[in-house]
């Protein structure tokens, strides 16, 4: 059993204040695993006193102590990558496979930034000006449950490099895997106070952070609904904000693509991570005389698709993160019947043969119309909306037809042609005949699915403000 009372505050673990107790439950099995504490209001004022007194600290360090820091992290995570997998199965009920991703990122995401940090200018001449790019100041960082290492790792990397001190707020509801990475954190022995981490309530911790004037800049993961409270919440003391929103992915399978090669993978791309993906490619488009063969190729790919214990290699689908995740895809699998789709496979209620746990069919939907609530809002579960188009300029339209744009995916035999689509999508990133990401590259949303750019330069630049020093010219 976890039993984790302790927030990590000023270099140590230190008992929170909050009285708040939520127990851990396991989405396999239903049962408890452990309890927590939460922190509270006060826990969240100490760890920010404590980041504003490393600011200094941080602000002033040089490059090549950033790049220490940074490598020692990369080292302390990577030790611990077994226990994070680990962790994310038992407390998320993440796949096999896509729990190690999500571990081997926590380190990995260290050392890209360290590599990005020994080429970049932090100072640049423009005109008679030098232009230095400075740490922006104490930073709250805000993570979802739905991907806590490498939400956290990635948001840390980037504001020691930038050399900012940081407050990190997992979400309340992974704290078995936010204690396993603040353990590792803690390893690296940087300056205290450089990293504070506390689980507590969005409302409570989170808005504290949102709204305390020694926090510069927020760098939040999330909903979009809590993207707005926190932008409105930093706005009386006009806090920089990255956010990171939810998405309604599109996949667009162009005329000439091979359905049997490339439907596996946008079935792939619609279902990882269980379904809770903000960049879950969860509205595929296809031609209309293809329609009818996509269609029995969905059925055969989605019944093949092993759901169930997420330790087992061959498991595609794990449970659901919690009760409310599973009765929120309910809900909307009863939303897409009644609004008039075409169940093509999975349906309401748990598979057969399973009674306990947060398990769920994978679905697929047929018949959808892009005005269905299945086509425009985030389900966060594996339900796939398959929408039939006649031209590339309808598949486009329907694609950017969305208040989100996070993420899209466009698959053909023609490369050039899927790019010549690729630049008509309004999306942060749009992943041609592929769905794995490239981490070195900007990532973030238009539209609803956020603001600002994370991972490598960008991530970096987000926790950076140029200031610009104009000397006067001698004569
Ligand atoms: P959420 O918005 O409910 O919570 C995210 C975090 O914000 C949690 O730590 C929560 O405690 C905190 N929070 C809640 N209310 C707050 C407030 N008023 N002030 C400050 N903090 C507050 O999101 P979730 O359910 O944890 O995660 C799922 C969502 O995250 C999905 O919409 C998904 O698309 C999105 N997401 C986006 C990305 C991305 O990179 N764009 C990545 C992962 C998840």
């Amino acid at each position: 059993m976890w039993n984790i009372h302790q927030a990590y505050i000023d270099g140590a673990f230190v008992p929170v204040q909050g009285s708040e107790r939520l127990e851990i439950v396991s989405p396999a099995t239903g049962q408890p695993i452990g309890t927590v504490t939460l922190a509270n209001r006060d826990d969240a004022k100490r760890a920010i006193e404590a980041a504003s007194r490393a600011q200094p600290v941080l602000a002033g360090s040089t490059r090549a102590q950033r790049i220490d820091m940074l490598r020692r992290l990369e080292a302390a995570v990577l030790a611990r990558t077994e226990q994070i997998c680990e962790a994310t199965i038992e407390e998320y009920g993440g796949p096999l496979a896509r729990s190690r991703w999500v571990s081997n990122y926590a380190s990995q995401c260290f050392a890209d930034t360290a590599r990005m940090l020994e080429g970049y200018e932090f100072e640049r001449r423009m005109g008679d000006a030098i232009v230095r790019m400075e740490p922006v100041g104490v930073a709250g960082l805000i993570a979802p449950w739905n991907s806590t290492a490498g939400s956290i790792c990635s948001k840390l990397a980037s504001a020691i490099a930038a050399g900012c001190a940081s407050v990190i707020k997992p979400s309340e509801f992974s704290p078995l895997q936010a204690q396993v990475v603040t353990e590792a954190l803690h390893e690296a022995g940087l300056p205290a106070g450089a990293v504070n981490v506390l689980l507590g309530r969005g409302g409570d911790v989170g808005d504290e952070i949102a709204t305390h004037p020694a926090i510069a800049k927020i760098s939040f993961t999330g909903s979009t609904a809590t993207g707005k409270l926190i932008a409105r919440a930093g706005l009386d003391t006009l806090k920089r904000v990255s956010l990171a929103l939810s998405g309604k992915s599109a996949t667009l399978v162009l005329d000439d693509a091979d359905l049997p090669a490339v439907l596996p993978m946008a079935l792939g791309a619609a279902f990882m991570n269980n379904g809770q993906a903000c960049v879950a490619g969860t509205r595929l488009l296809i031609p209309n005389p293809q329609m009818a063969q996509a269609i029995e190729l969905l059925r055969a790919a989605a019944a093949a698709m092993r759901v169930g214990d997420p330790r087992d290699p061959a498991t595609a689908v794990g449970p659901l993160a919690s009760k409310a995740q599973f009765e929120r895809v309910q809900r909307y699998i009863r939303r897409g019947i009644e609004q008039g789709a075409t169940l093509v496979a999975g349906g309401e209620g748990r598979p057969e043969g399973f009674d306990k746990g947060w398990f769920v069919r994978p679905t697929v939907f047929g018949n959808v119309r892009n005005d269905m609530d299945i086509a425009r809002e985030e389900i966060f579960g594996p339900v796939l909306s398959v929408i039939g188009y006649d031209g590339e300029d309808e598949a486009v339209a329907i694609a950017n037809d969305s208040p989100y744009g996070l993420q899209a995916y466009v698959f053909s035999s023609q490369q050039q042609r899927a790019l010549d689509v690729a630049s008509r999508l309004r999306a942060g990133t749009v992943l041609v005949n592929r769905v794995t990401p490239e981490l070195s590259a900007p990532f973030g949303g238009v539209k609803q699915s956020g603001i600002g750019r994370e991972f490598g330069l960008f991530g970096m630049e987000a926790f950076l403000e140029p200031k610009t020093v104009a000397v006067a010219q001698p004569g």
